[in-house]
């Protein structure tokens, strides 16, 4: 297999939606996606903690509903999506995060792209790319049950796949033990995840219904994802 193509292009990708359980890798793929691109991520859990930390009327309508890990209402979540979407760095294209999290959500976000498709003074118009990062259960159980920190300079392990020279001590800040993440545990990731697939499953449903689902095997090597998603990406507008 190739290389990724690491370079920076200044094309225009659009709408990418990545969907995936926790610990399939999208934070890592979102990363170098906003690097080769020059396109920033819209994160609606990070937009929603800015709101409630500085007291907004969105912050404190969501604040309880968050607190009680429920979703916001469609309503409130794809005002602030618009408003963020809206901003110049997004118009060559955006990559969310968190959203759409509904069926609702994913039709206002067509809806929405659809008003786009004919506005000539967008650069982006087209459909948004949605991939899916499959993983075995399995695996991704190794996955998050092995990932280990290093609480002093923020290495990152994983005891099954990359483990360190020693058990459970740092290569580099010497002698310090590894920690994992508190909801990391096998007890609370067994609900994290089935809370998960119960949640998304609707969204992946309507891009598959809607034939727009494109599925990758995020359990090939991390590089070989990454350049599978940029051929996806390339492949898109061409
Ligand atoms: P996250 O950081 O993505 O896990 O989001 C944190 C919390 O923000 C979630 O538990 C929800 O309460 C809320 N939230 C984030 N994104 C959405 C969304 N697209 N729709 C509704 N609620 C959301």
């Amino acid at each position: 297999m190739a290389k990724p193509m690491t370079q920076e292009t200044s094309r225009a990708v659009g709408a990418v939606v990545l969907l995936g359980p926790p610990g399939a890798g999208k934070g890592t793929q979102a990363k170098r996606i906003m690097e080769r691109y020059g396109i920033p991520q819209v994160s609606t859990g990070d937009l929603l903690r800015e709101n409630v930390a500085q007291g907004t009327d969105l912050g404190i309508a969501a604040k309880a509903v968050m607190a009680r890990g429920e979703l916001v209402s469609d309503d409130l979540v794809c005002n602030m999506v618009r408003e963020r979407l809206l901003l110049p760095d997004c118009k060559r294209g955006y990559i969310l995060d968190g959203f759409p999290r509904t069926a609702a959500q994913a039709g206002w976000l067509d809806a929405l792209l659809e008003r786009e498709l004919f506005d000539n003074s967008r650069p982006t118009r087209a459909w948004p790319i949605v991939i899916q990062l499959e993983v075995d259960y399995n695996q991704l159980l190794l996955r998050i049950t092995g990932r280990r920190s290093c609480p002093t300079c923020g290495r990152i392990y994983n005891v099954h796949f990359q483990p360190p020279r020693f058990d459970e001590i740092c290569d580099e800040a010497h002698g310090t033990k590894l920690v994992a993440r508190n909801d990391d545990r096998l007890e609370v990731i067994q609900p994290r995840l089935t809370a998960f697939q119960e949640q998304t499953r609707p969204v992946a449903e309507y891009y598959r219904r809607t034939g727009r689902l494109i599925s990758v095997n995020g359990d090939r090597p991390v590089d070989e994802v990454t350049d599978q998603i940029f051929r996806i990406l390339e492949d898109h507008h061409a």
